[in-house]
């Protein structure tokens, strides 16, 4: 279970990802850049609310609500 800091609540990471997707919000800019250390050993900077990995493809997500805190964003998988 993963919950946005709206409380809206998500089965799965995937989830959340599709509910962002539905809303259209998958570009949308963060306001707060994200420094992720990914799994695959490169430093990246998240600066939209789905954002691939440019080394691995591996997806994050946050929701738009939740932006503006990095500890809400999740990680759903290679390339989902
Ligand atoms: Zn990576």
């Amino acid at each position: 279970m993963v919950i946005a800091k709206c409380g809206c609540e998500f089965s799965t990471n995937q989830s959340l990802v599709d509910k962002v997707r539905e809303l259209a919000a998958q570009d949308k800019q963060m306001s707060n850049p994200a420094l992720i250390d990914c799994e695959c050993g490169k430093q990246i900077e998240m600066t939209t609310l789905v954002y691939k990995c440019p080394h691995c493809k591996m997806t994050y997500a946050v929701t738009p609500c939740s932006a503006d805190d990095h500890n809400f964003i999740v990680k759903a998988g290679i390339d989902y």
